[in-house]
């Protein structure tokens, strides 16, 4: 059985990716609004990834036999100056993600919940590549700078990123 804590801390980790994909989902809409169809792409595939982050934590409350209690989502921003920004406030973010995550990890530690700290470990995996694709597109949009050109062949780009289903729910029915 989960302790109160680690539930608490999971389910709420629920909330904190369903406002993650809330926030892509916002990111895409205005870089969509700006012409930028790739980068609208690009959101677009991390607002899928952040809701599957959601149901891999709702699956495996439920395997665990722990009720999941969605809360409210809360309101996102809905404009950047710049796409550069948008990938700014991107890896701002996910270092925050990484800290939950790691929290979580180390209450499921203290528990010597070991099915936990196993599930916790992708996660971890998963948000060093979130920082590092999110510090790649600095980089990408900074070189570019306002080169009209290197912004067109970088949006055209990102229109090429695909969904993949992460593998703890491709390995699943769902
Ligand atoms: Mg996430």
């Amino acid at each position: 059985m989960l302790s109160k804590k680690l539930h608490e801390a999971i389910n709420d980790q629920i909330n904190a990716e369903l406002w993650s994909a809330y926030l892509y989902l916002s990111m895409s809409l205005d870089a969509d609004n700006k012409g930028f169809k790739g980068v609208a792409n690009w959101f677009y595939v991390q607002f899928q990834e952040e809701q599957a982050h959601a149901r891999i934590f709702m699956n495996y409350l439920n395997s665990r036999d722990a009720k999941v209690e969605l809360k409210e989502i809360d309101k996102v921003e809905t404009s950047w100056d710049s796409i550069l920004d948008m990938f700014k406030d991107t890896l701002k973010h996910e270092k925050k993600v990484t800290s939950l995550i790691n929290n979580i990890a180390a209450i499921a530690n203290d528990d010597k919940d070991f099915a936990s700290i196993n599930r916790m470990v992708w996660f971890i995996d998963e948000q060093v590549e979130e920082e590092e694709s999110a510090r790649e597109m600095i980089q990408s949009f900074e070189a570019v700078a306002d080169n009209k050109y290197g912004m067109y062949m970088l949006d055209k780009e990102l229109a090429t990123r695909t969904y993949n289903v992460p593998s703890p729910l491709a390995s699943s029915a769902e």
